[in-house]
């Protein structure tokens, strides 16, 4: 089983901020920046490229939870990012989806 289907399980312990039936978001152990939280579905999806017309709805619903996350840490208004890493170029490390949500300072690397 993978590390972030561990954490849904409880198995291995996260910073929980948001939870529903379907999806989780939790902090990232190793923050790249003031706020920096991960949201994933709770079924296994590995890869972004994964995603077809069977399952898009996953990529709006996370993109709607990080929206009501970067509201409730106060980073709505300065502004946020979202990223999604694919594959060995990208540096993706866990081989589950999930969506990082930046913010609260200013991002160096723009894209
Ligand atoms: P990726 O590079 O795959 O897009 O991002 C994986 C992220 O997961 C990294 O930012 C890393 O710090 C985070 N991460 C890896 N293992 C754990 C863990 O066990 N707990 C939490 N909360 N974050 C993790
Ligand atoms: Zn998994």
């Amino acid at each position: 089983m993978c590390i972030f289907c561990k954490i849904v399980k409880g198995e291995i312990p996260a910073d929980r901020v948001y939870e529903d039936d379907k999806y989780m978001a939790f902090k990232d152990i190793n923050p790249k920046a003031p706020v920096h939280i991960l949201i994933i579905p709770k079924e296994h999806i590995g890869y972004l490229s994964e995603i077809d017309e069977s399952n898009k709805y996953i990529i709006g619903d996370m993109a709607i939870i990080a929206n009501k996350i970067a509201k409730n840490t106060g980073i709505d208004k300065s502004g946020y990012r979202i990223v999604i890493n694919n594959g060995p170029d990208s540096g993706q490390e866990v081989f589950h989806i999930h969506m990082h949500l930046l913010g609260g300072k200013k991002m160096v690397f723009k894209a």
